[in-house]
């Protein structure tokens, strides 16, 4: 989540601030949240919900099936695969935040729980590839010192590979270069000894750099340019909730105020 970058470096409520531009850094209205109302409604209530997870993992099987089929490399295979709203569901945070209710429960309190619940689909997924020995690699951009919680949270959830050296966070630099948003070095990382044959997440910052850039048609070009692997070898999940997807629609400014960005949001819907 995006969330997690500037945890290190800011307090609480500014951090907030930043995920959320609606939010003052000083004063959090009661209710700024509420464009979060509807997707974290849909999101945990919808069956549409659950039928588009279990979409994803059922096409994930299917694909590993048919990597596994033609695999002729000397390495082993590997599935990478985000955790926040791709294996993990963190939406109960995200309902607090709509209420505001606590700020001092920040994200880094609610990863700490380590009670976040698997997705539909995903754990069946992950053992069925471990089941097939191919390994999972989760590659996520919690922090550094959310590792080990995140790890245990996996555990808890049943999945496997819940280790140390198959969970690579954002701030492990044994991992990227620095404390970067990017999982580009992350991924070369796992494939120095594991060939990648699938990768899945809610994000398409978690399936290749080329989608990073949003600034032109909200990175629209990119997805038609590759519109071929999406089902192949990218599984995208849903998130209405955030994601990257929300900063070309601010303007990448994280000042607004809740006015500010309901008007901007209305620029960019369309009529006709
Ligand atoms: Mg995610």
């Amino acid at each position: 989540m995006k969330i997690k970058s500037l945890i290190n470096t800011f307090p609480i409520v500014l951090l907030l601030a930043s995920c959320h531009p609606s939010q003052k850094a000083a004063v959090i209205p009661a209710g700024s949240h509420d464009k979060l109302l509807m997707a974290v409604a849909w999101f945990q209530n919808a069956p549409e919900m659950t039928a588009l997870y279990y979409q994803g993992f059922n096409l994930a099987h299917e694909r590993l099936d048919e990597a596994i089929a033609n695999n002729n490399q000397f390495k082993p295979l590997a599935v990478v695969v985000d955790i926040d709203e791709t294996m993990l569901d963190n939406s109960p945070f995200e309902v607090t935040l709509i209420n505001n209710d606590d700020f001092q429960q920040g994200w880094y309190n609610w990863t700490a729980k380590a009670t976040a619940r698997a997705l539909p689909g995903a754990l069946e997924f992950a053992k069925y590839a471990e089941s097939r020995q191919v390994h999972i690699f989760y590659i996520t951009n919690r922090d550094n010192n959310e590792h080990a919680a995140t790890v245990q949270n996996l555990k808890n959830e049943g999945f496997p590979f819940a280790t140390d050296d198959h969970v690579l966070t954002k701030s492990d630099l044994s991992y990227s270069s620095g404390n970067t948003s990017s999982k580009v070095s992350r991924r070369a990382k796992v494939s120095e000894n594991h060939e990648i044959v699938l990768l899945i997440g809610d994000n398409l910052n978690d399936f290749s750099e080329v989608f990073e850039d949003r600034k032109i048609n909200n990175g629209k070009d990119a997805v038609e340019q590759n519109r071929e692997l999406f089902g192949k070898k990218f599984i995208i999940l849903p998130n209405p909730m955030y994601g990257a997807w929300e900063k070309p629609l601010y303007d990448y400014r994280n000042d607004l105020n809740n006015e500010e960005q309901t008007r901007l949001l209305k620029s960019k819907l369309r009529t006709e």
